[in-house]
């Protein structure tokens, strides 16, 4: 089922640029939906729009079926911000900790979302003490603890050695599959996102538009 529908929408900033022009995109849940492009074009723009962190100056965005709200929304940027004097389990736990959730489910539900993302035996570990890929597990496990419907990724892997990158992608795709939620990915890596995703859109920058979107055939995935 399609979950959300981008029609027409632009986005100008206070200062007159021009982010976004006439993007028209649908999405369906469950989806891993790319976003490819120069630096410029509106990626992120795109994410924030769709997080309902800034507003389209015009067009529109419906969610069909279900509004998102804040805690239904992860995001895992390139820097995996992680909060330097907390253990693993307690970075990942703080998402509960803002909602006020308590002790017992926190950790709970966190050491499932260390788990999923390979981390056992990790818990009690500081970020300076991981690789970081391993930083990036715990960011992904962090976006993760609050069962996020749909996951934002803003150029995850772009700090990240080849080695490492490609291990994540395998990671990645398990945890999606796991996890049914839908995934919008931004890079600028044509190879990463025909490798991850069900749908790839090809955007270009002055001003910032989608000028392709190719659907990537996998028989094994069911969309
Ligand atoms: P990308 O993520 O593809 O690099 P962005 O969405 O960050 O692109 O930016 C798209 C365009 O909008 C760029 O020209 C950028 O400089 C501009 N822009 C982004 N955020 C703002 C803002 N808050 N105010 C003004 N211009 C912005
Ligand atoms: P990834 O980024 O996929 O976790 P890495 O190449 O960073 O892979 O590390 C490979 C493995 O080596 C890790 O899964 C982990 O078991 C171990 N490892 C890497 N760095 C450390 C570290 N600083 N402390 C303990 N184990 C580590």
């Amino acid at each position: 089922p399609v979950q959300m529908t981008l029609t027409g929408v632009g986005k100008v900033y206070a200062n007159d640029t021009t982010a976004l022009q006439n993007v028209n995109l649908e999405i369906r849940r469950g989806e891993f939906y790319s976003f490819v492009g120069p630096s410029g074009c509106g990626k992120s723009t795109i994410f924030k729009l769709i997080a309902g962190l800034s507003e389209p100056t015009s067009g529109s965005i419906e969610m069909n079926g279900e509004e998102l709200s804040k805690e239904d929304i992860g995001f895992v940027f390139q820097n995996a911000t992680l909060l330097p004097w907390r253990p693993v389990l307690d970075n990942v736990a703080l998402p509960l900790e803002l909602k006020g959730v308590g002790k017992k489910e926190r950790r709970e539900k966190a050491q499932e979302a260390v788990d999923l993302v390979g981390l056992s035996g990790y818990e009690e570990s500081l970020p300076r003490e991981l690789s970081g890929g391993m930083q990036m597990r715990v960011s992904i496990a962090r976006a993760l603890t609050a069962r996020p419907k749909l996951l934002l990724m803003d150029e995850p892997f772009g700090a990240l050695d080849e080695m490492t990158r490609q291990n994540l992608h395998f990671e990645l795709l398990r945890i999606w599959q796991k996890t049914e939620m839908t995934v919008l990915f931004i890079t600028h890596n044509v190879f990463e996102s025909v490798f991850l995703s069900t749908k790839v859109a090809i955007m270009s920058a002055g001003p910032g538009r989608i000028t392709k979107v190719h659907r990537i055939p996998d028989y094994e995935r069911n969309e």
